[in-house]
């Protein structure tokens, strides 16, 4: 997957999940495969560009919960689940 596709695969997913970021990064990381801040921006390390696409959207849609969510708690990982199953279902 080039960056574009990336992009586009974060961009579709903030859709579904309903939140929006003002910014994306994709550069190389040394121990983490994302982040995001508080203003919005996320980043993703490069190297995943060559992973799998299931663990691809597993860091997306991480990132993405913790635009609207700050911790790992059971909401958290509940959404997550869901997400993550083919059927997503979309949240207003
Ligand atoms: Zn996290």
């Amino acid at each position: 997957m080039d960056k574009n596709e990336f992009i586009k695969e974060v961009t579709e997913l903030s859709q579904k999940i309903g939140v929006s970021f003002k910014e994306i990064q994709i550069r190389t990381m040394k121990n983490k495969w994302g982040s995001c801040s508080h203003s919005g921006r996320v980043t993703f390390n490069s190297k995943l560009l060559d992973e799998t696409e299931e663990k691809q959207k597993y860091v997306i849609v991480h990132e993405l919960l913790h635009l609207k969510y700050g911790e790992h708690n059971k909401l958290f990982n509940s959404l997550l689940k869901a997400y993550l199953s083919e059927d997503l279902p979309t949240l207003q």
